[in-house]
């Protein structure tokens, strides 16, 4: 069996009960090196293996997984926050699929909720914004042209942009070109939940001069819109003492 288990964003006690327990328990466990805490690493057992995929190709992952299976062991494949965010995890169940090895997913707290919790945000204020987009710019993997930052600008919904830090000069063009002021609200959390972690408040327009200045390149999210600035929300009506809800008489 292996488990596809999110290891959170960095704090190693930010795993989750089940992905914690799935960790003391496997005979094989292959990590993200490059983003996992090496501190969760310490609750495998004795004889536990270790990979560090950062050095392996998806055959070599996959080549570990189906030799531990032919063992009968159990394998945990370590991915830095929640698997489904830029996980590249299909292409493993692909060959899983192929091979007949069973597989099951843990989830884990993925680095766009550590990074709210760094700047105590909460994304989707009333009447600022409802919705959360979470993108990237192009890199090696490319972004279809319709996904384009621009384009979602254009909404002016919150925006989380992930494996972005080292494009902020870039960014910054295609958020102004799709619509955004330059002095809409941003921040770049570098590292959540990591003891190094560090927020930088900043505005769409000086997003590169703050990772300069900070020297952030990588391992970093950007947060971008009207939400990141906390303010000018409307409350909500399901704690308003007026509205009847399901569980709780309003006054009128
Ligand atoms: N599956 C992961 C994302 C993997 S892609 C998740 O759910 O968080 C790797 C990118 O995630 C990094 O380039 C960075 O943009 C972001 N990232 C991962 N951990 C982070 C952290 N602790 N703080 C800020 N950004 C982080």
């Amino acid at each position: 069996m292996v488990y596809f288990v999110g290891a959170g964003p960095g704090a190693p006690d930010l795993i989750t009960v089940r992905g914690q327990k799935l960790v003391s328990l496997a005979d094989v466990v292959i990590y993200a090196g490059s983003l996992v805490n090496p501190e969760i690493l310490k609750g495998t057992r004795e004889g536990c293996r270790l990979y560090n995929s950062a050095y392996m190709t998806l055959e070599e992952v996959t080549a570990v997984m189906a030799e531990a299976e032919r063992e009968e062991k159990t394998t945990v494949r370590l991915h830095t926050g929640d698997p489904c965010l830029y996980g590249a995890v299909r292409e493993q169940m692909d060959i899983l699929d192929r091979e007949n090895i069973p597989y099951e997913v843990c989830p884990g707290v993925s680095s766009f909720c550590g990074a709210a919790a760094a700047l105590n945000m909460e994304y989707t204020l009333p009447s600022v914004s409802q919705s959360v987009v979470i993108t990237r710019m192009a890199g090696r993997t490319p972004v279809p042209d319709r996904e384009s930052i621009a384009s979602f600008a254009a909404h002016k919904a919150v925006m989380v942009i992930f494996l972005s830090a080292g494009m902020t000069g870039k960014l910054s063009e295609e958020l102004l070109s799709g619509g955004y002021d330059r002095d809409t609200p941003a921040a770049i959390v570098y590292k959540a939940t990591w003891p190094e972690e560090k927020t930088v408040l900043c505005t769409v327009g000086t997003l590169e001069e703050k990772a300069r200045e900070h020297n952030i390149r990588k391992t970093a999210l950007i947060i971008v819109g009207d939400s990141v600035s906390q303010t000018l929300y409307e409350r909500s009506r399901l704690y308003d003492p007026d509205f009847t809800t399901e569980y709780r008489r309003g006054k009128d």
